[in-house]
């Protein structure tokens, strides 16, 4: 069994993770890492802890494990807008099994590599299984997505489909073989969320200024963007994006997941309507982008009708 250093050389200052890169002036080995940000950039920052049996079963597959730890970060990422940097990793193991750290290692390389990330520091203990990632990126000086930045009139957005991360809960465990398609697609949105980076950047440079990643359902999160700009939103419940595999569940569950199940990693963001009429083309390129709604003046958040749309998203305490 590799002892602490051995274990941190072998599977994460490793090739495909931790490799030079233009802004880490000093990665993995010191005390601390050294990082220089681009020119007339800011640093972003955001940490997400995840636990085994709380966040993911303990026995999932660790390549998925790492992935989408990585992943749901960089969605935080996405959110603001940001360009990646680079990112630590605090991880608690309760043995140093090295197959499970091999899996483990280049499912996160994999990850990384995929969106231009690299590891430059950490800390390794013994402990029931947990892993604490976080990350930083970059953003022009002065411009950001913003829970803060929706304006009245401005038309509420999503990306890709609602609900589908949720919907995998039920059988999260599950062997492949005894799921239908709709379930293995599911569980693949569970598993891989894609951090909608691309759209995030897109969304900064042609001047959006409002959005949030959906990790609590699209009630919830959409609600932390009224709540922090001071305002409500009329939302359109026939018009929330659903999936084949959505499309297929009881309409009142697709639609409760939809508005209120986790674990998607869509962006919700805002944009006046003209921004959104000149730019739709080249937004819905990257990925599909749906209206579902617009903010107004008066604080809550209604359906087209009139009606209270309550929220019954997860939370911790
Ligand atoms: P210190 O005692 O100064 O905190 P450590 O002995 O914990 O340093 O770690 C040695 C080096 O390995 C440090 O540069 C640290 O950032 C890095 N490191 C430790 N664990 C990890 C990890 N899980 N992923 C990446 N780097 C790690
Ligand atoms: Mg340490």
């Amino acid at each position: 069994m590799p002892g602490e250093f051995e274990l941190i050389r072998r599977y994460f200052d490793r090739a495909g993770l931790a490799d030079p890169h233009p802004d880490v002036v000093l990665g993995i080995g010191d005390d601390c890492a050294i990082i220089e940000p681009p020119s007339q950039h800011q640093l972003c920052f955001s940490v997400d802890t995840l636990v085994a049996d709380v966040h993911f079963p303990a026995s999932a597959d660790p390549t998925l494990i790492a992935r989408r730890a990585l992943a749901i970060n960089l969605s935080d990422l996405a959110a603001m807008g940001a360009t990646p940097l680079c990112f630590t990793l605090a991880i608690s193991l309760p043995e140093a099994d090295t197959s499970w750290l091999q899996a483990f290692s280049e499912g996160l390389a994999s990850e990384a590599t995929q969106h231009g990330i690299c590891l430059v520091g950490g800390d390794t203990t013994r402990g029931p299984l947990s892993l604490t990632l976080q990350v930083q990126g970059a953003l022009p000086r002065g411009q950001s997505l913003r829970r803060d930045g929706a304006r009245i009139g401005d038309l509420i957005l999503v990306s890709g489909t609602l609900g589908d991360g949720a919907g995998a809960l039920d059988y999260l465990d599950a062997p492949a073989n005894e799921l239908d398609c709709h379930q293995r697609f599911l569980l693949q949105r569970y598993y891989q969320p894609q951090p909608r980076l691309q759209l995030g950047q897109q969304l900064l440079a042609m001047g959006g200024r409002s959005g949030i990643d959906i990790s609590d359902g699209l009630l919830a999160d959409l609600g932390h963007l009224l709540e922090r700009s001071g305002l409500g939103a009329e939302v359109n419940v026939d018009a929330l994006p659903l999936s084949s595999a959505l499309q297929a569940l009881r309409p009142d569950q697709a639609q409760s997941l939809a508005l209120s199940g986790g674990d998607d990693y869509e962006l919700c963001f805002t944009l006046p309507e003209t921004l959104w009429n000149q730019h739709k083309a080249s937004l819905c390129a990257l990925v599909s982008c749906t209206p579902i709604g617009h903010i107004r003046t008066d604080t809550g958040l209604r359906d087209a009708n009139g009606k209270p749309l309550v929220s019954n998203g997860y939370q911790h305490f």
